[in-house]
């Protein structure tokens, strides 16, 4: 579902550049949960940001859902997230002025499904939040917010979800919680999750991991071999 080859990414600020990608290939399969591991400044966030097409790399190739993003201008990679991605991230990104249920309901209604709010309270009560609905962002916890969050990201029952440390925020608890909606959401929606994360007992749940380090891929393992 996801194809890397010889990705390269460079940064360039002024006059200064930083090579923060270094020939790049791996696969996922359908339906696999797969993370990304690695020191703080390996080239995690990057490599997942490249992957769902929010920037793109310097050279290199990637394929996604069957399309290859090198190919796509910037509305036929918003139509592919739209239609098929969820993201994840670790500051939530959840708009402050609008309440949980409309956080989830609100892209719904952009994508002019019906019944916005139904489906947007029945996302909240897959979390466990759906008496909490009319809460805004400020007056949730932070794994409440994440739960609100994942809502919103599963609301198009995506085929692939990125998820950028989804636990890194939460205590071991609701890190734990949260970690179940996203294997449930793979076990039963058949989502193929991408995650990147410090957490070295999530990544070996996930299967398959991918350790990065200084920009270069350092083992590419599945679940055997763990
Ligand atoms: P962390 O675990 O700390 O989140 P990471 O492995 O996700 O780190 P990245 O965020 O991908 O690492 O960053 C890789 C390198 O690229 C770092 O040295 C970072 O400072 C640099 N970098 C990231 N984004 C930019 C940017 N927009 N412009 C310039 N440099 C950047």
């Amino acid at each position: 579902i996801l194809e890397v080859s010889n990705l390269e990414k460079t940064y360039s600020s002024g006059s200064k550049t930083l090579q923060v990608l270094y020939d790049i290939n791996f696969k996922v399969e359908k339906g696999e949960r797969f993370s990304i591991v690695g020191p703080s400044g390996s080239g995690k966030t990057t490599l997942l940001g490249l992957c769902a097409g929010l920037d793109r790399p310097d050279s290199g190739s990637i394929s996604l859902c069957g399309q290859k993003l090198d190919n796509l201008n910037e509305d036929a990679r918003a139509l592919l997230r739209n239609r098929n991605i969820g993201f994840v991230f670790q500051d939530f990104q959840l708009l402050p002025t609008l309440t949980a249920l409309e956080n989830v309901a609100v892209p719904l209604e952009l994508q002019s499904v019906k019944n916005a709010s139904k489906t947007g309270m029945e996302l909240l009560e897959k979390v466990g939040l759906a008496d909490r609905f009319h809460h805004y962002p400020s007056q949730l916890s932070g794994g409440e917010q994440q739960r609100v969050a994942l809502a919103r990201a599963f609301s198009n029952k995506p085929a692939v979800l990125f998820a950028d440390e989804p636990t890194g925020n939460l205590d071991a608890e609701t890190g734990e919680k949260v970690e179940q909606l996203l294997f449930d959401l793979n076990n039963d929606l058949g989502t193929t999750l991408i995650i990147v994360t410090h957490d070295i007992e999530l990544a070996e749940k996930t299967g398959h991991v991918l350790k990065l380090k200084g920009g270069r891929i350092i083992s590419n393992e599945t679940a055997e071999k763990w």
